[in-house]
C-alpha cells in the first residue's frame, strides 16, 4: 500500500504543570494531545476542527517541528521527520494574522525570498522566483518593492502564502488562514488555495474553527475534543451523516437546523473542562445530552461506524 505523505501515529504531547516558588513542584500534566493518529495524502486537505483548547494548535506545532512530542511519531513519506533532510522547507505554515507574521520592515520581495536566501540561491535566481511567486498568488511582480502596510489584509495573506510556497513545500499547515480576512475576500483566498493545490500538488492541514471554510476546503475532517479525536471522516460523509454528539453540537452552532440535523440539534452548554483534569470515561460526558452511566467511567475507543467513518462514542455500540 502506498505510504501517505504525512502520517501522525499515536502522537502525544503532555506539558508538566508545576507549582511552588521556583515552579519545580510538579502537580500534574496537561494532556494537550493524547494518542492521536491520522494521515494526509499528497495534494489533499485535512481539516482539523474543535473548540480552543482541543489540541489542534499543539498538533500543528508538533507537525511543524516547533514542539517535541512526549510520545508517538510524525512521519513524512514513511520517515521520522528528524531523518528527513530539509523537513522545515518541505513543511511550511501560513498563520491567521499576516500582520504579526510579516516583518513590517521588509519588502514583500524580501519576505518571500527569506528561505531562498537561507538556501544560498543567487540574486538573479531569487529575483526570478519572487516574480514567479507573486504572479502565482495573484499579485504583480513590481509589488515586490512594497512594504506590508501598503497592502490590504487579503494581499498580505497572499504574500505569506508566496513566502510559504518559495521552498516548494509538500505540505502547508494553514492555521485559520481566512478568519482574519473580510468576508468579501475569504472566498477569493480559499479559491486561490485550491488552485495552487491543484497546480502544485501540495497537501494542506487546515486548522480552523469555522466549519464553513473546512467544508469548502477539506477532503477529510478530524474533530478533536480535549486532546483526543472523537470523529474522523471524509467531509461529505461527516456533513451528511454526522455521528458524534460533539460534532453535532459544532454543526448545530453554525448551520440552519434542517442541515444541522433537525431534532437532533445539540446546543453546547458549559465550558470545555480543564485539560489538566479531564473528566473520566468519555471526556465529553459532562456536556453530552446523551450521557449514559457507562460514559462516566469507560472511555470510548475510536472505531469504524461506517466505511472510512471513525467515531469515539458508546452510542455506536
Ligand atoms: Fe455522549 Fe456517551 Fe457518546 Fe460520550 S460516549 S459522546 S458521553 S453518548
Amino acid at each position: 500500500m502506498k505510504e501517505p505523505l504525512l502520517r501522525v501515529a499515536h502522537l502525544r504531547k503532555y506539558y508538566p504543570f508545576t507549582r511552588g516558588v521556583l515552579f519545580t513542584r510538579m502537580i500534574g500534566e496537561v494532556k494537550a494531545v493524547d494518542d492521536i493518529s491520522f494521515t494526509i495524502d499528497a495534494g489533499r486537505t485535512l481539516g482539523l476542527v474543535g473548540e480552543s483548547g482541543c489540541g489542534k494548535t499543539t498538533t500543528s506545532k508538533l507537525i511543524l517541528d516547533l514542539e517535541q512530542p512526549t510520545g508517538g511519531q510524525v512521519l513524512l513519506d514513511g520517515r521520522p521527520i528528524h531523518a528527513v533532510r530539509d523537513y522545515r522547507a518541505l513543511v511550511q505554515a501560513v498563520f491567521q494574522d499576516p500582520w504579526s507574521s510579516l516583518n513590517p520592515r521588509m519588502t514583500a520581495g524580501r519576505i518571500i525570498a527569506e528561505s531562498l536566501i537561507v538556501a544560498g540561491w543567487s540574486r538573479a535566481k531569487i529575483a526570478a522566483r519572487v516574480s514567479e511567486l507573486l504572479e502565482h498568488v495573484g499579485l504583480r511582480p513590481e509589488q515586490a518593492t512594497q512594504y506590508p502596510h501598503e497592502f490590504s489584509g487579503g494581499q498580505r495573506q497572499r504574500i505569506a502564502l508566496a513566502g510559504a510556497l518559495a521552498s516548494r513545500p509538500r505540505l502547508i499547515v494553514l492555521d485559520e488562514p481566512v478568519s482574519a480576512l473580510d468576508v468579501s475576500i475569504r472566498a477569493q483566498m480559499m479559491n486561490l488555495l485550491k488552485d495552487i493545490q491543484a497546480q502544485d500538488d501540495v497537501a494542506y492541514l487546515l486548522v480552523a474553527h469555522d466549519l464553513a471554510t473546512v467544508r469548502y476546503m477539506a477532503d477529510d475532517i478530524v474533530v478533536m475534543y480535549l486532546g483526543r479525536i472523537v470523529e474522523h471522516a471524509p467531509t461529505r460523509a461527516l456533513f451528511d451523516d454526522v455521528r458524534h454528539p460533539y460534532t453535532k453540537a459544532l454543526l448545530s452552532a453554525v448551520l440552519p437546523p434542517r442541515v444541522a440535523g433537525g431534532e437532533d440539534e445539540i446546543v453546547l452548554t458549559g465550558e470545555i473542562p480543564s485539560p489538566l483534569d479531564p473528566p473520566p470515561g468519555c471526556r465529553f460526558h459532562t456536556r453530552c445530552p446523551f450521557v449514559m452511566r457507562r460514559c462516566t467511567h469507560e472511555e470510548p475507543m475510536l472505531r469504524e461506524a461506517a466505511p472510512g467513518h471513525l467515531v469515539a462514542c458508546h452510542l455506536e455500540g
